[in-house]
């Protein structure tokens, strides 16, 4: 699955998103054309790139959908403002309104999410049952008709059509906008549902999803406020009301922010990005760019400074407790494909940007000049240095070499043109450090970043044969004066005129 180029040509580098990279806000536009018909989501790439909004047909209002869901805000906004405000709640209140918000997000994450969309590991009966219950606290639906759209989502990621939530439809509709039309899902048919309808405790919460619903997340909050510390209003506005919108946009933020701002380390396949700040608020499903990828594994954040509370969980209950008999991992040989994958997507979407005058060449592409020739380039007054055996022109580079200290690149080439210019007819006379070559380092680089092809040339000691001497800056250059950077080093690669040809070479080449 990592073979695919995608064709997006936005890069992320280390740097969040820009603006540049999110899907285009789009509006409906009522057309029953579209050219969306297709399936496989790795078809979808073009959709980033592209400016042109995509028409999707309008699908009729959900109207129970919407009046349950705004009638909803409009309460919590008047029980904050008006019944419970929040100068006049106790702590305990506040704890309340953090405890069903958080077991509402667990049982969402460690249970519809893990459990049962990816069965990422297997769950006895009590904790199954402990799962969804906590999940219904989160009034999104039973498991069984999240965990649908859910595989949907996954199967046609970024399908303006396929899936439920797609983010190629705007920020909005992959938010919460999906939830005000009545879509029909003509694939919904694909979708595996069998191992739904086998399981006892999904068929049982489907069935009674309403009733268990309301009592937990309205009424039950109510009544501990009430018995705990007399404050029903309290209880049912801020663990009731106020907790449901915040477990309500936080998973939306999954299927908005997720696949529009963050990192895209192991795929560039699909929207889904990482980002620290939605883990935090999402128990971890923030991870979202490695959980498409390997849906699967049991966590979302594979690396262990992710923040992945589930993962912890789902961990810590498998190891210590019987609850949780198997867990699901991706082997760590996988990830670090998928990642060298990007790695290298990434690499050649940033060589496409450097000029071809500003990449170096390669051995094949320079060609060989002799002693004599290179020393005829001298005494035409070119500023030449042999470096790690080729031919290197400063003579552009002199003068934006800027250093507070004299280099011995710059000395050499003075010394080179100064010489050479003095005796032009007789450039054996051109010597200045000779002696440093061939000691110890020999042809070699310190920096080791030579091909094993350089390493079988004869040392330079062969040019001193013919009595003739080429000043030799390649100690100077690779460190023991001083140490240039890799940048450096790119650039002396790419002010490179020609391979010096040894004696040996030539007789290779003359037969
Ligand atoms: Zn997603
Ligand atoms: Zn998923």
């Amino acid at each position: 699955m990592v073979e695919s180029i995608p064709s997006r040509p936005q890069g992320h580098g280390q740097s969040q998103a820009s603006s540049q990279q999110h899907p285009p806000r789009h509006t409906h536009v009522p057309t029953h054309s579209h050219s969306h018909s297709h399936s496989h989501h790795h078809h979808h790439h073009h959709h980033h790139s592209s400016s042109t909004p995509i028409a999707i047909p309008p699908s009729p209002i959900w109207w129970s959908n919407t009046l349950f869901f705004l009638g909803f805000h409009v309460l919590a906004i008047y029980g904050v403002l008006y019944l419970a405000p929040p100068s006049k709640i106790g702590w305990q209140t506040w704890v309340l309104c953090g405890l069903s918000w958080q077991a509402a997000s667990f049982g969402v994450t460690i249970g519809y999410h893990r459990l049962w969309s990816h069965k990422a590991f297997t769950a006895t009966l009590p904790l199954r049952i402990t799962l969804a219950w906590m999940a219904s606290l989160g009034f999104q639906g039973s498991v069984k008709w999240w965990v649908l759209r859910h595989r949907l989502h996954h199967r046609f990621t970024d399908d303006p059509i396929h899936d439920p939530y797609s983010a190629t439809r705007g920020l909005w509709f992959a938010h919460c906008g999906w939830i005000f039309r009545r879509p029909n899902y003509p694939r919904m048919k694909l979708i595996e549902k069998d191992d739904l309808e086998a399981d006892p405790v999904v068929r049982f919460q489907h069935k009674y999803f309403v009733p268990i619903a309301v009592f937990s997340g309205l009424v039950l909050p109510t009544l501990v406020a009430k018995y705990g510390w007399g404050d029903a209003m309290g209880g049912y506005v801020w663990g009731g009301l106020v907790a449901r919108l915040l477990i309500w946009h936080t998973t939306f933020c999954i299927n908005s922010l997720a696949h529009w701002t963050g990192l895209q380390p192991y795929t560039e396949e699909v929207t889904a990005r990482g980002n620290y700040l939605l883990a935090l608020l999402t128990s971890g499903e923030g991870n979202h760019n490695f959980h498409h990828l390997f849906p699967a594994d049991f966590r979302n954040g594979p690396h262990p400074q992710d923040w992945d509370p589930t993962k912890w969980i789902i961990w810590a209950l498998h190891t210590y407790t019987p609850l949780v008999p198997t867990i699901r991992r991706t082997k760590e040989a996988e990830i670090n494909k998928a990642k060298a994958h990007v790695h290298r997507i990434q690499a050649e979407r940033l060589t496409a940007l450097v000029p071809e005058v500003e990449k170096s060449k390669e051995d094949h592409e320079l060609p060989e000049w002799t002693v004599e020739e290179t020393l005829a380039q001298v005494a035409s007054g070119q500023a030449l240095l042999l470096i790690d055996g080729y031919i290197v022109d400063v003579s552009d580079y002199l003068d934006e070499h800027v250093s507070s200290t004299p280099m011995p690149m710059d000395t050499a080439s003075r010394s080179l043109k100064r010489r050479s210019a003095r005796t032009p007819s007789s450039p054996s006379s051109i010597d200045s450090g000779y002696e440093s070559l061939g000691t110890s380092s020999g042809n070699s680089s310190p920096t080791g970043e030579r091909s094993a092809d350089e390493s079988t040339q004869p040392p330079p000691q062969s040019v001193v044969v013919q009595t003739r001497i080429l000043k030799d800056a390649s100690r100077a250059f690779f460190g023991q004066i001083n140490n240039h950077s890799q940048a450096a080093k790119e650039k002396m690669r790419c002010l490179r005129v020609a391979r010096l040809s040894t004696p040996d070479r030539q007789d290779e080449d003359d037969d």
